[in-house]
Parts: structure tokens; C-alpha cells; sequence
């Protein structure tokens, strides 16, 4: 239809340049494996880093919350969906994380969207703005959140002290005030921040400090996050995390001062404008905070299978890049080439997804590998396996 013109000309683009994602149906819970497309395949591609997602202690919680609770709280938590519940898994994250409060939302996307434009703006009346300094390689949802609100954002270069304390140094005088946002774990490389150098900096300057640790908690500091890896409890205004990746459910947190915690109460819109998340997912997520405080006996697993399969990896000559944690890229470079040897590895039962432009830059297309704690070294040698026979066709080593 010519009224969609503009769009299917952007599909056809999207085709061409192997940047169309096709949507992959699951048909069984996230594990080490899965039924994809009506195949049985070995599992290398969810955030399930502990095999909390299909855990059976989680489970049970989920299904006693719903015959006590029922299935919504059918409302914003700042009206009637604030649920004792949400208060208990509140008090017991911020205890996780050593601070003093937290917020808990419907995901980490909206936990960034909830904190950031609170934090820092712009004065509508006097016109003031602040600045947010922002690592080059930040994740979707902090560039989403600094852009709604209405601060100036300035790009340091990727993990670079020294070009934040340039960026620092050239902006923040004239601004009313300077918010520093870096991932802790890049979700693309599985390169970790410099934490405690950039807290250094930002402290220097009395820049207010926050951190997305998606991909630390239940990874890092034996499952505390980065913060507690790097001890540097208490130092950053904000944690922001998921309870989406290695909780295994799914919501967002915003952690630290209560006095911080309070006024997002007041203020954070998808706090305030969006229904509360229901009773059965956050009671998984109070039993996924027993798991993690009860032993780090998940978190060591999880770390000596990230370790067998990354060297693997690299013995059969793949590129693994800057990776320090279970995220394990293997570059490709092209995006359609990246397209075929995921497809590939399928057709040899093994799920691993191919990663392009925008998710990463342009030319920088590679399969992103991701194993948990519930695989065995048996299901990590099948996936080994696969990628020296595909990578061999495709002339990759
Ligand atoms: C996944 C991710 C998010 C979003 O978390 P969800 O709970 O899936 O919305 C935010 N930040 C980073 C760095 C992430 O990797």
C-alpha cells in the first residue's frame, strides 16, 4: 500500500543488509535446553545466567502468590498496587545490595527511565540544564532515559577515564549539575567499567554517580553485583539493575540513599503512570533473593563454565574480544555472515543468536554466547562442538 511505502522500503533494507530479526518461538521454559522452532537445541542465548528462570523453588512461590494474591494488583503502585509484597522484596533488595533502600518497577528498561529524568533536566523556568556524562557503549535503556530527560549528554569514550575527566572538566561548569552513567557490564562485549576509577573521577568533580548492573547481579561480587565486586558499597547514588537476567522473573530495581529512593517515589513516572508488577513475579523474585543469599554455589558454576567454554572457544581460534564475564562475543564482522553461522549452528542443534547493527556497531556483527549455571560440561562440549564445524565451513578458523 503506498500509505506504507516508507516502511516496506525500510524492511527491504533491513533484509538486505541481514539486519532483519527473525523472531526465533520458543516452546519450552528457559534451560540449558530448549525447544526453538520445533527443535530441540542446546541453549546458548538467554540471560538466565544461574538457571533461575525455570527453578523450582521460584516456581513455587510463583504459584502460592497466585492462589493468595490472585493474578494483578490492578493498579500504579502510587494509587492501589502497592502490595506488602512489593515492600518485602523492596527492604530485602536493598539489604542484598548493602543500601539503604530500593524501588522495585516492571523491568530494568523502566528502571532507567524512572531514574534518570528525576535525577537531573532541565529548569523549565530558568531554562538550566545539567549534563549527563555517558560511556560510548551504554545500553539502550540509559540512552532512552538521559534523553527523556532533557539533560545534555555528553559521550565519553568507551570505558576511558581519562576522556571522562576531559568531558568533565570541558561541560560541567557550564551546567547545573553532572550525572555519571556507565553499564557495569557492557552487554554486547562482557567488559566490566573501570568502576572504581570512574567513581574516583566523578567524586573528584562531585559528579552524582550511577551504575547499570543488569548484567553484574547474581555474576559479580559472588552474586552481590559489581558494586560489592569492586567494595565500593554505598559509593554510587544509584545501583540500577534487573531482576530479568540472572533473578531469572523479570521487574527492574533502582538502589541506594533512602532519601534518593523516596522522592523517585514521588516522582518516577513508570512508577507512577504504569501498573505495579503482579503478585506471582515478585514473589519469584523474593524466593530468587533466598537462592542468592542462601550460597554462591550458582554463581561459582556459572563462572567455571564461563571459563571452560570462553577458552574453548579460543582454542578452536575464535575472537572472543574484551570479554571478563560469561558474555562471551565471537566476532564475526559482517552482519550477513553473523546471520549464517547462527542459522548454521541451529541447523546443528545448537541456539546462539547473531548480533548487529544497532545492537552493536556497524561492522562489529558477531554471535553472542551466553551459558548458565545449569549446563553440564557434556552440553558445553556439544556447543563446542557445533562451532568448530560450522566455524570451519565458513572458512572462520
Ligand atoms: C537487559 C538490560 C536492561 C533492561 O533490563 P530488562 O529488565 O530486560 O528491561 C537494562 N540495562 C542493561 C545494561 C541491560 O543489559
Amino acid at each position: 500500500m503506498e500509505r506504507y511505502a516508507y516502511i516496506e522500503s525500510e524492511m527491504a533494507q533491513l533484509r538486505e543488509t541481514g539486519l532483519y530479526i527473525n523472531l526465533r518461538v520458543m516452546e519450552s521454559p528457559a534451560d540449558a535446553w530448549m525447544v526453538v522452532d520445533g527443535q530441540r537445541v542446546l541453549n546458548l542465548c538467554t540471560n538466565n545466567y544461574l538457571g533461575l528462570a525455570n527453578d523450582p523453588r521460584l516456581k513455587q512461590a510463583a504459584r502460592e502468590a497466585v492462589d493468595t494474591w490472585g493474578v494483578g494488583p490492578a493498579a500504579v503502585r502510587s494509587i492501589a498496587g502497592t502490595q506488602s509484597l512489593h515492600v518485602e522484596l523492596e527492604r530485602r533488595l536493598a539489604a542484598f545490595k548493602g543500601v539503604e533502600d530500593a524501588l522495585y518497577v516492571q523491568s530494568g528498561f523502566c528502571a532507567n527511565q524512572a531514574v534518570i529524568p528525576v535525577l537531573v533536566g532541565r529548569d523549565r523556568a530558568t531554562g538550566e540544564q545539567d549534563v549527563i556524562f555517558s560511556d560510548q557503549l551504554n545500553h539502550a535503556s540509559i540512552i532512552d532515559g538521559a534523553r527523556l530527560s532533557g539533560a545534555r549528554i555528553v559521550v565519553y569514550q568507551h570505558c576511558d577515564v581519562a576522556d571522562l575527566e576531559r568531558v568533565i572538566q570541558e561541560h560541567l561548569p557550564n551546567h547545573r549539575r553532572g550525572l555519571l552513567v556507565t553499564d557495569g557490564v557492557f552487554s554486547m562485549d562482557g567488559d566490566i567499567a573501570p568502576l572504581d576509577e570512574l567513581y574516583r573521577v566523578a567524586e573528584k568533580y562531585g559528579v552524582l554517580t550511577m551504575v547499570d548492573d543488569a548484567h553484574g547481579e547474581g555474576v559479580l561480587g559472588g552474586g552481590k553485583g559489581i558494586v560489592h565486586e569492586f567494595g565500593l558499597q554505598g559509593c554510587f547514588d544509584i545501583e540500577m539493575g534487573t531482576l530479568s537476567k540472572a533473578f531469572g522473573v523479570v521487574g527492574g530495581v533502582v538502589a541506594g540513599a533512602k532519601t534518593v529512593i523516596d522522592y523517585l517515589r514521588q516522582r518516577a513516572r513508570p512508577f507512577l503512570f504504569s501498573s505495579a508488577v503482579t503478585p506471582a513475579d515478585t514473589a519469584a523474585c523474593l524466593a530468587a533473593v533466598d537462592v542468592l543469599e542462601e550460597s554462591t554455589e550458582l554463581v561459582e558454576r556459572l563462572w567455571e563454565n564461563a571459563a571452560y567454554l570462553k577458552a574453548g572457544l579460543a582454542d578452536l581460534g575464535f575472537d572472543t574480544g574484551r570479554s571478563q564475564t560469561p558474555i562471551i562475543p565471537v566476532m564475526v564482522g559482517d552482519a550477513a555472515v553473523a546471520a549464517d553461522f547462527s542459522q548454521r549452528l541451529f541447523e546443528a542443534g545448537v541456539f546462539a543468536m547473531a548480533i548487529g547493527f544497532p545492537t552493536v556497531p556497524r561492522g562489529k556483527a558477531r554471535i553472542r554466547v551466553m551459558n548458565t549455571a545449569a549446563h553440564s560440561r557434556e552440553d558445553l562440549d556439544v556447543g563446542l562442538d557445533a562451532f568448530r564445524r560450522v566455524g570451519r565451513e565458513l572458512g572462520l578458523i
